[in-house]
């Protein structure tokens, strides 16, 4: 009998559930901005894992720093305090400007965790009876997806199917200020919100929403929590998206990058006041704060502490604003950039997000399409400006503009 050999891409989807929806391309490795498939073929990453490639593939200083922990300790669990724990935290509330950290793997963990944080202040700090605790979410969230999370996203593929979902969320529109203060009462404890919506499709919010919702927050006595997974550590030209507004959030929701593509590594930030509401035995988690996850985590605070990162990001945030922007009316209906991160609809003529993404990565650009139409481009931001313009020539002639 003979076997019918089946593609790396094919085992894999025989073997595993069908929650995403890859690309068909197999990688083998990858760096800086490029990654090579199993056939030795190049592509440019204009994905960067989601932002959580923000440094490029296999970056030489956290990759030093990440063997060397690796032969010495990788996990003592929280039972026990290791020698990495206090300088990796010191160095993360530093960059932040704020006096704890609470750390944790994933992205949703670190959501789930502002959330029980918020409530248990609101009732011990706010004074909110007991079991009544309302938290102000918004339309188009996606803050991951467990249980909880999932239960306040508007967007079907993630809630539809999953309930009962936990109470206590009310969603208003992104960007409304004044549907913020509506939702406002003596339960609410805090607003939860990107400061950009990254999966919605790098949605901007009007210039005095995040200034407006702090100074709600702070009127009214209710925790701002900024889910910066996504859209914080240097992505938008500076070290947190609320640092274009100067706003301060009380809570800062911190993954992604935070692991230099290396281990999940998550965080919750904030002052005393409001972390030190939970005590011994009230949260945790056994890879939360281990010791690989902190040297490297470490290694990427003091990366984003000299600037350089946001720097470039700036700088060939430029260069992709003016290419994407000449390229509307043509394939493209609209964009939507800051720092080296781009949201752009695709012109249905031209065909789905998914139709230019093949398109792209048969000319050797990966990219990633969300909510049907709209492409995502988060370069790694260690891409050279020649890469970059380079692959966005390759957009143009996907879409027709070139
Ligand atoms: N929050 C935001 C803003 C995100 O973009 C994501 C992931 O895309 C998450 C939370 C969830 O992170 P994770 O996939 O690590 O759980």
């Amino acid at each position: 009998t003979v076997t019918p050999t089946r593609t790396p891409y094919q085992l894999a989807e025989e073997r595993t559930a069908h929650n995403y929806h890859p690309l068909p391309v197999v990688v083998e490795h990858a760096e800086g901005a490029w990654m090579t498939d199993v056939e030795g073929n190049r592509f440019l990453d204009l994905l960067a894992g989601y932002s959580a490639l923000n440094f490029g593939h296999s970056h030489p200083e956290l990759l030093r720093v990440a063997h060397e922990q690796l032969d010495r300790l990788t996990l003592t669990s929280r039972a026990f305090v290791h020698d990495r724990f206090a300088d990796f935290c010191a160095a993360l509330g530093d960059l932040a400007g704020k006096d704890l950290v609470l750390p944790m793997n994933t992205g949703a963990e670190a959501v789930e965790t502002a959330i029980k944080v918020a409530r248990k202040w609101g009732y011990e700090v706010k004074g909110v009876t007991p079991g009544q605790a309302k938290i102000i979410v918004m339309t188009g969230n996606f803050h991951g997806r467990t249980t909880t999370v999932v239960g306040f996203s508007d967007d079907p593929d993630a809630h539809n199917g999953f309930g009962p979902f936990a109470p206590g969320f009310e969603a208003v529109p992104y960007g409304d200020l004044a549907a913020v203060e509506a939702a406002i009462d003596e339960n609410t404890v805090a607003v939860l919100l990107e400061p950009i919506q990254g999966e919605g499709g790098v949605v901007i919010p009007p210039d005095d929403f995040l200034p407006g919702v702090r100074e709600l927050c702070t009127r009214h006595n209710v925790l701002m929590a900024a889910d910066e997974i996504q859209a914080g550590l240097g992505r938008t030209g500076r070290t947190f998206a609320c640092d274009h507004h100067d706003v301060v959030p009380d809570l800062y929701i911190l993954g992604k990058a935070l692991g230099g593509g290396i281990v999940p590594v998550s965080a919750v930030v904030a002052d005393r006041e409001v972390l030190g509401v939970l005590r011994p035995g009230q949260h945790g988690s056994t890879f939360g704060g281990n010791p690989l996850a902190c040297a490297v985590g470490h290694a990427v605070v003091t990366m984003l502490a000299t600037g350089e990162h946001q720097r470039r990001a700036t700088e060939l945030g430029v260069v992709l604003r003016e290419r994407l922007e000449a390229m509307v009316g043509h394939g493209v209906l609209a964009v939507r950039t800051r720092g080296l991160w781009a949201g752009i609809d695709i012109d249905p003529t031209v065909g789905t997000g998914r139709d230019v993404c093949e398109a792209l990565m048969a000319r050797g650009v990966l990219a990633k399409d969300t909510h049907g139409s709209t492409i995502r481009l988060a370069p790694p931001l260690v891409i050279s400006e020649e890469d970059l313009r380079w692959g966005l020539d390759q957009l143009a002639a996907v879409v027709g503009a070139a």
